[in-house]
Parts: structure tokens; C-alpha cells; sequence
């Protein structure tokens, strides 16, 4: 099951069924480190570079063209809109190559890393500012001599962070038809991913069954039938 970050052919069922029971078990993250391990290449040196690759493998998956429902913040309406996938990945530059970067802020000068997947991973908590406080202090390289970093110089570095890493942080600008309300709905690859595959497994293991029942066939019978005739053959199961 080796393959290229630039594959884009759609997994068939039985990969995609494959897929969902090695993730089904998994926490976040290392759900998100599965999907992005099912394209070959280097090791993923930033939490861009991770999102870029699990957004490609939901392209493969979903295709481009993907449903999403959000509520607006301003008048609460449930909102139902399409995004392309496609045009997402194109306005994204490549992933930045490891190193270090410098930040003159404040009168100091920021040395610091990329945060990487497993930064996300050690830096985790439920309060969302402590999270990011701790995440930006794992890739600081300071010796602290010049006391903590106070807010607005965090909130410069986290800022410079996002800019040289833009996929870590995906967003799809909607407005609202009922308020006109304008916003960036933030938009993660590998939970969205995640209920595509299993809403997709659900229905696979679904026509299984109903194909099973009625016609005595094993899963790999089922799976091995052109979806054309899968079609087929659940229309003629139901109509009796
Ligand atoms: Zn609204």
C-alpha cells in the first residue's frame, strides 16, 4: 500500500474499508499521522506539511468538491455551502523546507522552528490559549534569560508562524445570506476527512450486508463488483 504524495486516483472500497479500521481504534492525533502516512515521501516536518498531505489523500477520497455545514456567529443560522478542495490546495505554496527563523519583534530577536505534528501532540491541553503558549514556547529557541514572552510578542511569533506555514492553519471565508455576516470558517483536512471515510465505510458495509443476506455473497464478492452493478444488483435486492 506504498504510494505518491501526487497520486491522485480514488481509493476503491475495499482501500478505503482498510482505511477506517486502522483509524477507527486511533485518538487525535495520531489519526491525523495515519492519514497523512498513506503517501510516500520524506518525514513531515511541519503540522503544514502534515495537513497538506492528509489534504490531498481527502481529495483522492472525496474528490474536490465537499459539503460542509457550519453555524454562523453572528445570527446562528445553519449555513450549507460547498467548498472545492481543489482550488484550496492550488492557492497553497509547498511545504517549507526545516529550518530555522528569526523574528525581530518588541526589540528582541525570536529564533524559532516550525511546529511540527508531534509539538501539537506533547503541547496538548484543553484551554486553547495555554495550548498555544506552550506550543510556541516548544519551538523557541531561547534560553529564557530575557524573562517570558509577553502577549503581543507571542501574538507576532504564533502570527509569522501561520504566514510561513499557511497550511497549518485552513480556513474557508463564508458569508452569511441572513445577517451578511463575513467570516473565516476554520477548516481541519483529517477531521473532515475522518467523517467522510466513515460515513463512506457505513455505506459500503451497509451494501455488504444487504447483498450478503440476499444473495449469499462474502464481502469480497460484493467489493470485487463494478459499482455499476453493485447499483444493480442493491436495486434489484430491494425491490424484492
Ligand atoms: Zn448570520
Amino acid at each position: 500500500m506504498t504510494r505518491v504524495a501526487s497520486d491522485m486516483t480514488p481509493l476503491d472500497d475495499r482501500a478505503l474499508l482498510d482505511l477506517w479500521e486502522r483509524a477507527l481504534p486511533l485518538r487525535w492525533p495520531a489519526r491525523e499521522a495515519l492519514f497523512a502516512a498513506q503517501a510516500d515521501g520524506p518525514a513531515v516536518s511541519t503540522v503544514g506539511a502534515q495537513r497538506l498531505r492528509v489534504l490531498a489523500l481527502h481529495r483522492r477520497i472525496s474528490g474536490d468538491a465537499l459539503p460542509l455545514r457550519c453555524n454562523c456567529p453572528g445570527c446562528g443560522e445553519d449555513l450549507g455551502f460547498e467548498v472545492d478542495l481543489g482550488a484550496l490546495a492550488a492557492a497553497l505554496p509547498p511545504p517549507p523546507a526545516p529550518q530555522d527563523h528569526a523574528l525581530d519583534v518588541g526589540g528582541r530577536t525570536l529564533r524559532f522552528r516550525l511546529p511540527a505534528p508531534a509539538d501539537i501532540a506533547a503541547a496538548d491541553t484543553p484551554d486553547v490559549d495555554d495550548f498555544v503558549a506552550r506550543l510556541l514556547a516548544r519551538c523557541l529557541h531561547d534560553d529564557g534569560a530575557a524573562g517570558p514572552l509577553p502577549p503581543p510578542l507571542l501574538g507576532a511569533l504564533a502570527e509569522r508562524m501561520e504566514a510561513l506555514d499557511p497550511a497549518a492553519a485552513l480556513s474557508f471565508a463564508v458569508d452569511c445570506p441572513a445577517c451578511a455576516c463575513q467570516w473565516d470558517a476554520a477548516f481541519d483536512p483529517a477531521r473532515s476527512l475522518w467523517s467522510f471515510v466513515q460515513s463512506r465505510a457505513e455505506q459500503t458495509l451497509l451494501d455488504v450486508d444487504a447483498l450478503a443476506r440476499r444473495y449469499g455473497w462474502n464481502e469480497a464478492e460484493v467489493l470485487a463488483l463494478s459499482p455499476t452493478r453493485r447499483r444493480a444488483y442493491l436495486q434489484l435486492a430491494e425491490s424484492g
